[in-house]
């Protein structure tokens, strides 16, 4: 009877467990390393789309939601060499938050329970440096300027000389929007109270293709 009974809390507790594990945002956090690491080794791992295709139809279990830029050279599933179905992903130029932005990350979050945001900044980011260089921008452009602002306006006071300043401002931007999610998202702050979801910075450096997880850069309770 008590080995019955020790099976029964082992086969209980086991997927408990295994369930937890692969929820976590470390985990998350590590296989998009590995996937990086694969990506600039050049080491992809063979898909067949077709069959993966089949298998997502009957539904969405996304690990992480990534926030980046629109630029075409970052492509979350090539330099996450990642597949369908797998990350959730939002990019609008610059990376920057707004309602529309915060809306879907929080579907991702609260509906599909993916337990990490990642604000993916990049080298060389043309929405970064078009606000660095100011100037009169129409409305729509100027709205995401002013997204940015703020983070080149930190940049400046921070960098030692100009060529400096772009480099600054798209890490500070990373930073601006890593708070900004969660300053303007209740339900985002609630998440990562419960500890249910964790927010934090990565920067693309375009030319070596490696992402750097920000340690730094990250919304907690
Ligand atoms: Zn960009």
């Amino acid at each position: 009877m008590k080995i019955l009974i020790r099976f029964a809390v082992l086969f209980i507790m086991v997927p408990v467990f295994i369930f937890a594990k692969g929820n976590a945002p470390e985990d998350a956090v590590a296989s998009l390393k590995a996937g990086n690491q694969r990506y600039v080794e050049g080491k992809f791992k063979a898909r067949n789309y077709r069959a993966e295709r089949t298998e997502q139809s009957k539904g969405q279990h996304p690990y992480a939601i990534i926030l980046t830029c629109s630029d075409s050279r970052v492509a979350p599933e090539l330099l996450f060499d990642e597949s369908l179905g797998r990350i959730f992903i939002i990019r609008v130029a610059g990376n920057v938050t707004d309602p529309v932005v915060l809306g879907s990350i929080e579907y991702a979050a609260e509906h599909l329970h993916v337990p990490l945001l990642v604000v993916l900044g990049h080298t060389k980011c043309g929405a970064v440096k078009a606000t660095v260089e100011g100037g009169h921008a129409p409305k729509n452009i100027d709205t995401l300027v002013a997204k940015i602002a703020p983070a080149v306006k930190k940049a400046r006071e921070k960098a030692e000389n100009e060529e400096d300043i772009l480099s600054k401002a798209v890490e500070e931007n990373v930073y601006l929007q890593v708070a900004n999610a969660a300053k303007e998202s209740a339900i985002l702050r609630e998440l990562v109270h419960e500890n249910k979801l964790k927010i934090m910075g990565a920067m693309y450096d375009i030319d070596s293709g490696k992402v750097e997880f920000y340690s730094g850069a990250t919304a907690s309770h």
